[in-house]
């Protein structure tokens, strides 16, 4: 049997004479996500997106569909004539179903077709008195446990109780291209989602260092990418062997700034494979004052030496915050599989966390820096993700 589903949309409702551009993204993401569950559909109508699919295939729709970035919530709704008591048959029916009894509820009704026989507020009043006087259940339009919707309109009218969460956010795809830097550990793939949350497409950029931290290392960052990709997340990973050049800026001295030059080089770096893939913006998971490389003068020293613009969504976070993200998103169980990492390789026992610029330019004084950084580049391995949940 088909099932009807209805999906809400936040933040793009405030959007004016642009919205359309939304909708449109919104639209090829939602086609994209379905093509996964054959047989389901996709409808607008009035302005409301719904989709078809089958009852068997209710929950994995839903489950894909509450990763749909632009979505608030998706909802199953039930096809009914237009007629007062129809709507109240179907809505004590939908709620007598309901796991436990609601302490409270209201209906909230919305008439699209003007030539129906009655207003939402009649609407809401009679299919509301007739919950109340068939299952006892109390009124509370102010606060109330459980929502009734109905709607009644022109092509399709409908009865709907109760939503499950979508993220929210914006359809991934309407807010230009970032390229994240990626690595096996908790953080960073919570920032590459939350800047798929607004809207970016992101692709992702990893580090390792063959033959000392080699294959596993892969293994983690394409099995966190995959773990992303039902969000939308990245279409490609690049993977940078960094082991020689790290071995080469191991002897630059003092020895305490080596993880600030590491990490200055991976910008520079991963900023020529975002200039060469249209990305206009880097990505990394640093929050403040987490470990020695992210005080405040080492995130300005590393920073300098990124071609582009470095995006810090999760800055303002403690540990926990991301940690919880983690697992809501689906990473943290891949991100704790113990794995070295290719910073943490030739780490020094005491690394500095007040870098000067004057003594990091100094530190790598006499090193081609660019010539290394467009070999890393050149050299870098491309691994393409197309079992697209998302078009890209
Ligand atoms: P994460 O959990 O994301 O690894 P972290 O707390 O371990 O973060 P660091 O190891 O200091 O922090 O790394 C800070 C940021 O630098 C990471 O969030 C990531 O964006 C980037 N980074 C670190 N190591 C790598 C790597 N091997 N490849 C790509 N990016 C990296
Ligand atoms: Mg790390």
């Amino acid at each position: 049997m088909q099932i009807h589903l209805v999906l809400r949309i936040g933040e793009i409702f405030l959007k004016k004479s642009n919205r359309h551009q939304f909708l449109y993204q919104l639209e090829r993401n939602l086609r994209a996500v379905l093509r996964a569950h054959p047989g389901s559909a996709l409808q607008r109508f009035h302005g409301r997106y719904t989709v078809t699919c089958e009852d068997t295939r209710q929950e994995a729709v839903i489950a894909s569909l509450g990763r749909v970035f632009g979505l608030t919530s998706v909802s199953p709704a039930v096809p009914v004539a237009p007629v007062p008591e129809v709507f109240a048959e179907h809505a004590i029916a939908l709620v007598r179903e309901l796991p436990c009894p609601p302490a409270s509820f209201c209906v909230k009704a919305r008439r699209t077709d003007k030539r129906l026989p009655f207003t939402s507020v009649e609407l809401e009043r009679d299919v509301g008195g007739a919950i109340h006087e068939t299952l006892g259940i109390p009124v509370n339009l102010t606060e109330p446990e459980l929502v009734v919707e109905l709607h009644a309109g022109q092509d399709l009218s409908f009865v709907c109780v109760g939503r499950h969460p979508a993220p929210g956010g914006l359809p991934v795809g309407t807010s230009g291209r970032l390229e994240a830097l990626l690595s096996g550990g908790i953080d960073s793939p919570v920032a590459l989602w939350m800047m798929l949350k607004r809207g970016a497409t992101v692709n992702a950029t990893s580090f390792y260092s063959p033959p000392w931290v080699g294959e596993e290392a892969r293994q983690k960052v394409e099995a966190l990418c995959r773990a992303l990709r039902p969000w939308g997340g990245p279409n490609r990973l690049h993977m940078v062997a960094y082991g020689e050049v790290q071995k080469v800026l191991r002897e630059c001295r003092p020895h305490k700034l080596a993880t600030v030059l590491y990490r200055r080089m991976m910008l520079r770096t991963a900023g020529l494979i975002a200039q060469d893939n249209r990305a206009l913006a880097l990505v990394t998971g640093e929050c403040l004052g987490q470990v020695a490389s992210q005080t405040l003068p080492n995130l300005v020293a590393i920073e300098e030496a990124s071609p582009l613009p470095v995006l810090r969504p999760l800055l303002g976070l403690d540990k926990h915050e991301v940690v919880s993200l983690a697992r809501r998103i689906g990473t943290y169980d891949t991100s704790i599989i113990p794995c070295a990492d290719s910073c943490t390789l030739f780490a020094p026992d005491n690394p500095e966390t007040h870098a000067h610029m004057d003594e990091v330019h100094r530190a790598e004084e006499g090193l081609d820096l660019h010539a290394m950084a467009l070999e890393l580049a050149r050299a870098a391995i491309c691994v393409r993700f197309t079992d697209d949940p998302l078009p890209p």
